[in-house]
């Protein structure tokens, strides 16, 4: 499938993760394969406006690769936002949408020969559940991964179970969740303490982040500062 093409899905699954955020399984139309990388992302061609610059929406895949024509999106509701609004107003089982893709180069290195540190926020959840069932669906040799997630309070947790599951089979990957306005039995507050804490010794990694500027640009402020190189820091901004 060539990635500059626009080809036709169709929704097959919705599902509420959290208030706002919804899962979206897409099941591709004329094709028995949707092959991608994990951390790659689609655009979609939705109905909003005239111009492309107004109609297109990316999304990062979430599921992993699988051989199917199926792939996952967690699409979180933007307050005003022409493209969710539209998405929530009108997406309904067997929905077609217009999709490009596969596209991005956030992806894993080919050898994870460092620890990996997945950072986001959010739906920026999305690339990194792609990027941690494939790596153990393929039995991927890899050193110890942490997956650090920041929401605002318990209900906007994503995929909570299913990481705890991950952390429980796997015992080189640590799910390490923070709420920044609810207390509860894990961390609290930002990201930022926790991955200071884990690397005061500075131990050899790899880090990506996605989601939202703030995050990022404080993310990558904090990493160089601790003495990590950019060339091993990548990130997706979703805006
Ligand atoms: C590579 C990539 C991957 C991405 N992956 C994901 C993903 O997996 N999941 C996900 O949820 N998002 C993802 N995004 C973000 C996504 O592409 C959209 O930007 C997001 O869904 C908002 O689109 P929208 O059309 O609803 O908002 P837009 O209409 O584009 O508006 C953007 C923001 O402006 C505000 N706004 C708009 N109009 C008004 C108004 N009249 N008054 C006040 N405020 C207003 C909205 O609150 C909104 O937050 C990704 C982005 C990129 C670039």
């Amino acid at each position: 499938m060539s990635a500059h093409q626009w080809h036709k899905g169709r929704v097959v699954m919705i599902k509420e993760e959290a208030p706002n955020n919804h899962r979206f399984i897409i099941e591709m139309q004329d094709m028995e394969r949707f092959d991608f990388y994990p951390g790659q992302f689609v655009t979609l061609d939705l109905p909003i406006g005239e111009k492309n610059s107004e109609r297109w929406r990316s999304y990062s895949i979430a599921s992993a690769p699988d051989g199917t024509n199926k792939f996952e999106l967690v699409i979180v509701r933007a307050e005003g936002g022409k493209g969710t609004e539209f998405i929530w107003d009108n997406w309904s089982i067997g929905s077609e949408v217009l999709v490009r893709g596969p596209q991005g180069k956030f992806v894993l290195p080919e050898l994870l020969d460092r620890d990996l540190y997945l950072i986001c926020t959010g739906t920026g959840i999305a690339p990194f559940r792609s990027m941690i069932h494939h790596i153990l669906n393929k039995n991927i040799a890899h050193k110890h991964i942490y997956l650090l997630f920041g929401c605002r309070t318990k209900a906007d947790l994503l995929y909570y179970s299913e990481m705890r599951d991950l952390e429980y089979k796997d015992e080189k990957f640590s799910y390490l969740p923070t709420l920044s306005r609810e207390q509860w039995e894990g961390n609290t507050g930002y990201v930022h303490d926790i991955y200071k804490k884990l690397l005061q010794n500075k131990p050899p990694a790899y880090f990506y982040l996605c989601g939202w500027k703030n995050m990022i640009n404080d993310t990558r402020h904090n990493l160089q500062e601790l003495g990590y190189d950019k060339k091993d820091i990548h990130f997706e901004l979703y805006g």
